[in-house]
């Protein structure tokens, strides 16, 4: 395939701007001769910056979403694909976030352009555990692990209780709590239930993954191991 078309299918710009980026030196061969617009190439054999290609399809990413950024592609205010390279904006299909974060839950999202990866993490059968961390407005009663661990919580207006989950107390305010469902602003909706207020949530595990040294607003690509580990 022509450079300056891989380079557009990928999203790194209109025709003309992969033209621009070939004509600025900034795409070569992977040992640094530079490449030309028309030139048939490869994928493997493109370097933009010194960097590898991102994959055709099958991409998969985690990003350690900040507080105050939503899921959401509409939201007029922040959103999370804001943290991510444009050129992923352009790529057909686009990335979606697998599940969603609030927009005051910090913490591990999960965003891929695979959309049968994408429901294979979602899917209730898969039992993904997913870790938050919640500091509260009260102290813990005392009774909430046996309550969230029991399967008979139910939430308001909902009809089917709750999948058992387990709870960690970290200290009087803080607690660790293990899910592997996903209902709408369930970790909040949880603790309400028991008469407190989540003032801070953060997840730090999806299935086998961790944000390990992963900054706020930083992202990467999984590779193949990561995405064994996930489940
Ligand atoms: N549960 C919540 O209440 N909010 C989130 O963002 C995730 C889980």
């Amino acid at each position: 395939m022509k450079l300056v078309r891989l380079l557009a299918n990928l999203g790194y710009g209109s025709r003309k701007q992969a033209t621009l980026l070939c004509r600025a030196g900034r795409v070569t061969d992977p040992h640094g001769e530079v490449l030309y617009a028309d030139d048939v190439v490869a994928h493997a054999d493109v370097r933009v910056d010194g960097e590898s290609l991102d994959p055709p399809q099958g991409m998969l990413l985690m990003l350690h979403k900040p507080v105050g950024y939503t899921c959401s592609t509409r939201d007029p205010g922040r959103v999370v694909y804001d943290l991510l390279p444009p050129r992923f904006r352009l790529r057909t299909p686009g990335l979606s976030t697998v599940g969603r974060l609030d927009r005051d839950t910090s913490g591990l999202l999960l965003l891929t352009d695979d959309g049968a990866l994408l429901h294979r993490i979602i899917a209730p059968k898969s039992n993904l555990p997913k870790v938050y961390e919640a500091e509260l407005a009260q102290p813990l009663r005392g009774d909430e692990a046996v309550l969230f661990a029991s399967g008979t919580l139910l939430l308001e207006s909902e009809t089917t209780p709750l999948e058992p989950a387990r709870l960690d107390v970290i200290d009087p305010r803080g607690a660790r709590l293990t899910l592997t469902e996903g209902r709408y602003h369930q970790v909040r909706r949880m603790f309400a239930a028991v008469g407190n207020h989540v003032e801070r949530l953060h997840r730090s595990r999806v299935g086998g993954l961790a944000l390990e040294d992963l900054a706020a607003g930083e992202w990467r690509q999984l590779d193949a191991d990561a995405r064994a580990r996930l489940f």
